[in-house]
């Protein structure tokens, strides 16, 4: 069975809070940061829930968890205070992943920012040099993060994962986190050729190396550089092209994290799709929804049809008039998602169910004949 979750929250009663939420969402492993991603504060790991939090997953069947580091971290600064923070504050969430027992904590190499890629690479190397000399005592991986190739944000290559790994003397503490979005955007054909990209992984960094899957569908065409995420089947990527990275066979052992948008018309309505995408993914709706939602995907499916729309012609239409007629996105901005959901509601076509719930419904007609095929 493979195993699939989503970054959930450490706040308030941590380990405890995470827990709870991932199994809300019948998930089989998930991803916390241990405090807010934007700043340095944070509250004394031991005092995190972290015996009850793991009574929970134990009780649940979730294993192995991961922890994502916070974003303020770029080892590829030139300026020393930004880089000496890094080193420092990397250590630190190091030191508090280890103790949680995890081990693999996720970060983004970094940036160059006014220097170049080489400068970058080999500043990025140095921190973490530094970083891991200082923690020999803890068992805690760094997973370095694919990138999109955003401003200039480094390992949006794999070359360039390899070379940081090679100037890295103690790289055997060196993993990888591969991100769907990120390799799609970056330029990597997941969606054609699976395999061809897998085996220029291999070739260049190893299959190995990687410890962990972020699954993100992408708001933009693959080689965009943008890194905007998109709920499973909701954007460039598509279901199909999700579900083989997840069944895949040199990929399906490792745990898989959603890091997709909560989707809903206002901020305060906004949802997860985490618990359908799981579901759809891991090929457990049935058990986990039932046969009610099973026939409303049916009923949705009959609808869009007689409309002839089709899912992944919608999707992929509306985010090129989105990205190229500026004057159509003016005038209605609303992503695929939203529109399809106004053309439900328009027709009233599940007055019994509310946004959330009509939404799961939609994320399930992505996954088209899947859905059926799998249970
Ligand atoms: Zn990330």
């Amino acid at each position: 069975m493979v195993r699939i979750g989503s970054h959930v929250s450490f706040s308030d009663k941590g380990l405890l809070n995470a827990a709870n939420e991932a199994v809300s969402y019948g998930s089989g492993t998930f991803m916390i940061y241990t405090g807010a991603p934007q700043n340095t504060r944070r509250k004394p790991i031991e005092n995190q829930y972290i015996e009850e939090g793991k009574a929970v997953m134990e009780q649940h069947g979730i294993g192995e968890i991961i922890v994502h580091a916070p974003y303020i971290i770029n080892l590829g600064s030139y300026k020393d205070d930004t880089y000496e923070l890094a080193v420092r504050f990397l250590q630190e969430e190091i030191r508090r992943t280890d103790y949680l027992g995890v081990k693999q904590i996720v970060l983004h190499p970094g940036a160059y920012t006014d220097k170049d890629a080489e400068y970058g690479l080999a500043r990025i190397a140095q921190g973490l040099n530094e970083v891991l000399s200082g923690v020999k005592d803890t068992n805690v991986n760094i997973a370095l993060e694919t990138m999109a190739g955003k401003g200039t944000e480094m390992g949006r290559s794999f070359e360039e994962l390899a070379t940081i790994i090679e100037k890295v003397e103690d790289n055997g503490k060196l993993t990888v986190c591969l991100d769907t979005c990120h390799v799609s955007d970056a330029g990597y054909d997941i969606v054609n050729d699976l395999d061809g990209v897998l085996e220029q992984f291999d070739r260049t960094v190893g299959l190995d190396r990687i410890a962990v899957v972020h699954l993100n569908d992408s708001k933009n065409p693959k080689g965009a550089s943008k890194d905007r995420h998109a709920p499973v089947g909701a954007g460039w990527i598509g279901f199909q092209a999700m579900h083989n990275v997840v069944h895949h066979e040199k990929l399906k052992h490792l745990p898989f994290i959603l890091e997709t948008p909560w989707i809903g018309k206002e901020d305060s309505s906004q949802r997860p799709m985490y618990e359908a995408e799981i579901a759809l993914l891991g090929g457990t709706v049935k058990t986990r929804f039932g046969d009610g939602f099973l026939s409303d995907v049916e009923r949705l499916a009959h609808f869009f049809t007689k409309q002839d729309i089709d899912p992944r012609a919608y999707v992929l239409q509306t985010w090129e008039v989105l990205k190229t007629d500026a004057k159509a996105k003016k005038a209605d901005g609303r992503e695929p998602m939203e529109r399809l959901y106004d053309l439900i509601v328009a027709d009233s076509l599940f007055p019994e169910l509310n946004e959330e719930q009509i939404n799961h419904r939609l994320t399930a007609w992505f996954a088209g004949e899947h859905l059926f095929a799998t249970v």
